[in-house]
């Protein structure tokens, strides 16, 4: 007889689980992310739960019913309306089930799914609603680009929405910094005839980063810059450093791998489903054929943005280093990814915050654009042509602009 409590013992430890999964759900809270082509909602949850989405027409509704959960979040942050969501309530149609009903603008086709905790952020429940008209035209603009004249430069801010990056002893957010300094390049880029800049994130809502390069490509990029700000525990480690994909096989630098794992971390942050963004083509990333080349012309592009930064602040590395990142998958397309600096830094997070500073990065982020063009012999170097640009005044950078128009 005396066997048999070890078993009892056996059978309520199984049985615990069970009994835990029973408890309510909660819904702590609550974020919405705009994107052009979808707008983004994020509940954050103290466990797993069961759910399920579904529309409702006229008017058009979005229901969210959650099993054995009550909402704790009084919805008050949520800025709307938005594009997507009007309004959003929630009520108990029966006491098992919580319903959160989203009044939207368009019918939009919504998607869902749960992501576990890490990294600190607890379970959320996903819910992507996409404007099939806005996605169509995304499409259609991608598309239009083949057809394209002059030099393209793709400008990714990295993180964004549901994943702020690296965030400052401030609390700057990486992705802040990111998309400041993406769209102060993009201005300058806008402004030289014969170039195009691409903004690959425009606002505050996250992309995959299979999808940045899927967008990089499809917008027929001529060079690829992915915009960073690294974070490490000392609070003195400052200065920028460049990256370019490394060849097949694991790079021997450390310091590099462990960056790359945690900018290639940004999906499970920001929230991606397994194969969300299926395209043949991201498969294809280590593939031979662009490799070499690609390599190449990618260190050449770094090179030169090392270069220029070291006239806008601090330098961490003077060579650029190797790792796998995931966003620098185009192959085809010299690709760097810039960690302008070190946002846990507080007087590097105090210059990182400032519209001057910014401005001056991506004014040498441009600089090293340009003087790649010229190394590549895609742009002629001549003197006395300069032309008129946006954002720089220096007697440097307007030598930078003495350029002829983008021979292709
Ligand atoms: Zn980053």
């Amino acid at each position: 007889m005396k066997s048999i409590r070890p078993i009892f013992g056996l059978i309520a430890l199984l049985l615990l689980p069970m009994l835990a999964s029973a408890a309510e759900g909660e819904v702590r809270d609550v974020r919405l992310w705009t994107a052009p082509d979808h707008s983004r909602v994020v509940f954050d949850l103290n466990q797993k739960v069961e759910y399920k989405v579904f529309r409702l027409h006229s008017p058009e509704r979005i229901v969210i019913d959650i099993e054995h959960a009550k909402i704790i979040s009084d919805l008050k942050n949520l800025k709307l309306p938005d594009p997507v969501v009007q309004t959003v309530r929630h009520g108990k149609p029966t006491p098992d089930v919580l319903r959160i009903v989203m009044d939207v603008k368009e019918k939009v086709q919504p998607r869902s799914f749960l992501l576990k905790p890490m990294q600190g952020k607890p379970y959320r429940l996903v819910v992507d609603l996409t404007r099939p008209e806005q996605a169509k035209k995304a499409a259609v603009t991608a598309g239009e680009s083949k057809s394209k004249k002059g030099l393209i430069i793709a400008i990714d801010a990295g993180h964004g929405g549901e994943d702020p990056g690296a965030v400052g002893p401030r609390k700057l957010y990486e992705k802040q910094v990111t998309l400041a300094v993406a769209k102060e390049l993009a201005k300058i880029v806008n402004a030289t005839p014969g170039m195009k800049a691409v903004l690959i994130r425009k606002g505050d809502y996250f992309v995959p980063l299979k999808k940045r390069v899927l967008l990089a490509r499809k917008s027929k990029a001529d060079l690829m810059i992915s915009i960073h700000a690294d974070a490490v525990r000392q609070r003195n480690v400052e200065g920028a450093s460049v990256y370019t994909l490394s060849e097949r096989g694991a790079t021997q630098d450390k310091a590099a791998r462990a960056l790359a794992a945690k900018e290639n971390a940004a999906d499970e942050i920001g929230g991606v489903e397994i194969d969300q963004v299926d395209d043949p083509m991201v498969n294809m990333i280590l593939g031979d054929m662009f490799r070499r080349d690609s390599l190449n012309s990618s260190q050449i592009l770094a090179e030169s943005i090392i270069g220029k930064l070291r006239g806008a602040g601090p330098i961490k590395y003077s060579t650029p280093k190797r790792a796998r990142f995931v966003v620098l998958g185009a192959m085809e397309i010299p690709s760097v990814l810039v960690e302008l600096d070190y946002i846990s830094n507080p007087a590097r997070e105090k210059k990182l915050k400032s519209s001057k500073h910014q401005k001056r990065l991506a004014s040498a982020l441009f600089g090293a654009s340009m003087n790649f063009f010229e190394k590549m012999g895609r742009i002629k170097s001549s003197t006395g042509q300069a032309k008129s640009s946006a954002g720089l005044k220096s007697a440097a950078d307007q030598k930078q602009l003495a350029v002829n128009s983008p021979t292709l």
